[in-house]
């Protein structure tokens, strides 16, 4: 259309929900289809947690456009005990799915976004909506695809005292691998030095692998918000809510943030918001849900990681999340003889000829002929993995991998 914002013109649907459309369509036309494209948790809600929902179902009022105070006061005890923050009720911003609360971030920030190379796929396009400009962090697959401390650096210097935020997403879509603490303080040095304001988003915290997440707000709390959310841990993506702890120094983006909020989506669906309350209180339930739910990924990740190594991929071993993103060039001869030069079409030829959906490099930022995907091994329909998982004896990652996994080889 003539009148469209030019902002969003040549946009398209985000290149998630693109595949998914196109692996459906295969469905419909009878192929087996491996949907590895879509990175859903495949563990379902904790029970209590639902049950928790269906007791709140007749909640009907709008709630405060922060967010529930009880919620809020929940989120905060969490972050507390988790990873030591500081953080009070006041600090938190409840919003409807993590994703939300970063456009409105990104809306109200006036400054440059920079984030990695590769990473999630919705940070760039947030910023080209709102009409600001993106710089991409160069990493090497050496790095495991981290940005290191000195890129950080030599792309502030160049124009020291741009306002500047900064995504960092640890363990990260789409690679699966984390920061050390090392590494957080190299990076938190930096943004000191440069004022940067650092957005960590930690969606998949919880499922990093070994139980040890950490939080570069613990190195940089004055600059640091925190995000988060129902959608990977607690299995709920679709309920759509997400959370933000602000610093005493960024209330100012809290504040703004609240009012762009309470001109559009107003507040959380009220069910959902008394359901998370459960889910933010933790307890012993939810720390074995988390457990096995940590032991699954860990064992499905590393039997992919072997395929891929057996395949002649070289890849280390990941540290969370559901993602692989290996990078095909040690079989760049193969690929071209095929005819396959770049991501895209090594991805459409992958589904094409084999029915495995996957994502692009090029959607999470890398240069277009790098044949480089991800693939999100978690492929279980209706989150039945821990029911799978609960019947089996032995190990319990041999037992699952042996029935869940054997099409897969
Ligand atoms: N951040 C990352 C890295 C993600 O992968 C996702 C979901 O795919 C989100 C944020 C968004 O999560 P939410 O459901 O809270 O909007």
């Amino acid at each position: 259309g003539v009148n469209l914002n030019l902002n969003v013109r040549g946009l398209g649907v985000s290149a998630t929900l693109a595949i998914n459309e196109l692996s459906n369509d295969l469905l419909r036309q009878g192929r087996e289809v491996f949907k590895l494209g879509l990175g859903q948790s495949p563990f379902p809600v904790p029970e209590w947690v639902v049950d928790a929902l269906r007791q709140h179902a007749a909640e009907k009022d709008y709630l405060p456009v922060l967010g529930l105070p009880e919620l809020r006061r929940a989120v905060a005890g969490y972050w507390q005990r988790w990873q030591g923050s500081e953080f009070s009720a006041d600090d938190v911003m409840i919003g409807p799915g993590s994703k939300e609360l970063m456009f409105i971030l990104q809306l109200v920030f006036y400054g440059d976004l920079v984030i990695p190379t590769p990473s999630w796929v919705s940070y760039a396009p947030q910023a080209r909506i709102v009409g600001r400009p993106v710089h991409w962090l160069p990493t090497r697959r050496e790095d495991h695809w981290k940005p290191r401390a000195e890129a950080l650096d030599a792309l502030c210097r160049q124009d020291p005292d741009r306002p500047r935020l900064v995504i960092l997403n640890s363990p990260a879509n789409p690679h699966g691998y984390a920061f050390t603490e090392t590494e957080l303080r190299a990076l938190a040095d930096v943004a000191r030095r440069y004022r940067l304001i650092l957005l960590s988003d930690e969606i998949y915290g919880q499922l990093q692998f070994n139980g040890g997440h950490q939080s570069i707000s613990r190195y940089y709390p004055e600059g640091t918000i925190v995000s988060g959310g129902l959608s990977k841990w607690c299995g709920a993506g679709g309920w759509r809510l997400g959370v933000f702890a602000f610093p005493e120094t960024l209330q100012w983006l809290r504040r703004a943030m609240a009012t762009v909020a309470s001109e559009t989506y107003t507040s959380v669906s009220a069910p959902i918001q008394y359901a998370a309350v459960t889910a933010f209180q933790g307890g012993t339930a939810m720390d074995g849900y988390l457990h096995q739910s940590r032991r699954i990924l860990a064992a499905l990740a590393e039997h992919h990681v072997d395929l891929l190594r057996g395949a002649g991929v070289p890849m280390a071993s990941t540290d969370g999340a559901f993602y692989l993103f290996p990078d095909l060039s040690p079989l760049t001869d193969t690929l071209r003889r095929r005819g396959i030069e770049g991501s895209v079409e090594l991805c459409a030829s992958l589904l094409e000829d084999t029915g495995v959906a996957t994502l692009p490099g090029e959607a999470f930022g890398r240069p277009p002929s790098e044949p480089s995907l991800r693939l999100a091994f978690v492929d279980f329909d209706g989150g039945q993995a821990l029911e799978a998982a609960a019947g089996l004896e032995g190990p319990l990652e041999d037992a699952f991998l042996r029935r869940y996994c054997g099409r897969c080889v």
